[in-house]
């Protein structure tokens, strides 16, 4: 077509204001959706492999302390202008273990933050439990009347020497109790989190272990593979023997066992680590954040992704107490992503979840995913380890236990130093 230049009319507005109807006048004011998290850093005993920020509970109450000032760190996080245009589309209480609180700091907990935030009609509320007399039918009760959906309960072993020698501080009887006391509360969808790779595990022990975890029917099973991390009794450990640890070899075989057992009695794989027993039992708060959602993270050492942000609060109880009551929010560190560390984020948080949403991708950035990845799509579809259609960037199947590994090949070059070799292909 020839193009023809007349001077017709001055260009007033793109897209013309026709486009505006009386019907989108109510979305303008739409709050952002967040995911917060709530961080409990209390248990009893700390596990040999623990490296999250958590102090063992000796006796004198530290804990009403710590939530006058968790308190105190949400009515500061109100005062900022970007936390008044949110909402609350997820919530998740972690730890730590945090049924050490009693009924009455939850309820004040989660009524301060009903206060900043309010709910999303989709709302989803996770707590973690720990196996233990501290989760009182009580509290579990309490728990269910605050709306809690998803109780998430730390299980790893259902084998006493194993739990042991890893420095869990519960027995198999102690799940069982606390499991009815969860079912009796009401709750219809219980996760258990296993632990792979843990000390003395055996092929035997593992599978006994899956098939009793099995007959309780819990609606998510997740698997987590120990890692031995350098401010934890088991790196100690390990740097005196190194022996004791079973190889990635073994680890990765019962993982796929667990998969194989699992997907013939009835459960699907929605992420990485955890399966399902239906559509409806996907844990939402840990599928907006891996698909790069916002999360607002309180408490001691929480982590927090918002508005191209990373961030983390301080890690010392001192520090994070002081600087609350000192009326400053208690963040130590921070980094603003750059544009393409988003994109980079985008790919790599959603291969988590098994897939990359091509339409999600060109809404997000602008591009599609090919653009920007070409190198990186083609090798992975070619070598059979991704399927590309006009909706998906998917993991095959055969490959969702090495998700972690395929996200890592979209680091930059100078972080991911040859990823590839840690794929293995299954023979
Ligand atoms: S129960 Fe969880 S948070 Fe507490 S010490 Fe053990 S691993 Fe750490």
């Amino acid at each position: 077509m020839e193009l023809s230049l007349k001077r017709e009319t001055f260009v007033t507005n793109y897209p013309p204001y026709s486009v505006m109807q009386t019907k989108h006048v109510a979305s303008i004011w739409e709050r952002r959706p967040v995911n917060v998290y709530v961080h409990l850093p209390f248990c009893p005993k700390r596990c040999h492999y623990c490296y999250y920020r958590v102090e063992e509970y000796k006796g004198k109450d530290p804990i009403s302390k710590y939530v006058e000032h968790l308190l105190k760190e949400i009515e500061l996080l109100a005062e900022r202008p970007e936390i008044q245009t949110c909402s609350m589309q997820t919530l998740y209480f972690g730890g730590g273990t945090p049924t050490m609180l009693s009924a009455e700091q939850f309820v004040q907990i989660v009524e301060a933050l009903e206060r900043v935030f309010p709910k999303t009609q989709d709302f989803q509320f996770n707590v973690e439990v720990r196996p233990g007399a501290e989760a009182t039918q009580e509290k579990l009760n309490t728990l269910k009347q605050l709306g809690v959906h998803r109780i998430s309960l730390g299980v790893q072993s259902m084998n006493d020497t194993i739990l042991t020698a890893n420095g869990r501080n519960h027995k198999t009887e102690t799940f069982y109790k606390t499991y009815d006391r969860i079912r009796n509360a009401g709750f219809d969808w219980v996760n258990c989190d296993l632990m792979s790779g843990m000390l003395h595990e055996t092929d035997d022990t593992w599978k006994y272990s899956l098939e009793l975890l099995k007959e309780c029917n819990p609606e998510n099973i997740t698997i987590y593979k120990m890692e031995v991390f350098f401010n934890t009794k088991l790196f100690s450990a390990v740097r005196r023997n190194p022996e004791i640890l079973i190889s990635h070899e073994t680890e990765a075989k019962h993982f796929r066992g667990a998969r194989n057992f699992l997907e013939s009695n009835g459960y699907f794989m929605c992420n990485n680590a955890t399966f399902a027993t239906d559509h409806k039992y996907i844990d939402r708060h840990r599928q907006n954040v891996q698909y790069g959602g916002d999360m607002v993270g309180i408490g001691l050492s929480s982590h927090s992704y918002f508005q191209g942000n990373m961030y983390q609060n301080t890690s010392d109880m001192k520090e994070y107490q002081e600087v609350v009551a000192g009326g400053k929010l208690p963040i130590s560190r921070s980094y603003k992503l750059s544009q393409k560390d988003q994109i980079t984020r985008h790919v790599v948080m959603s291969l988590k979840n098994l897939k990359v949403s091509r339409s999600q991708f060109v809404d997000n950035f602008g591009l599609d995913l090919t653009q920007v990845f070409p190198d990186e799509v083609r090798r992975l579809t070619s070598e059979g380890f991704a399927h590309l259609d006009n909706e998906h960037l998917s993991i095959d199947p055969e490959y969702y236990d090495f998700a972690d590994d395929v996200a890592r090949l979209f680091y930059p070059m100078e972080l991911h130093n040859d990823m590839l070799a840690h794929i293995s292909r299954k023979e």
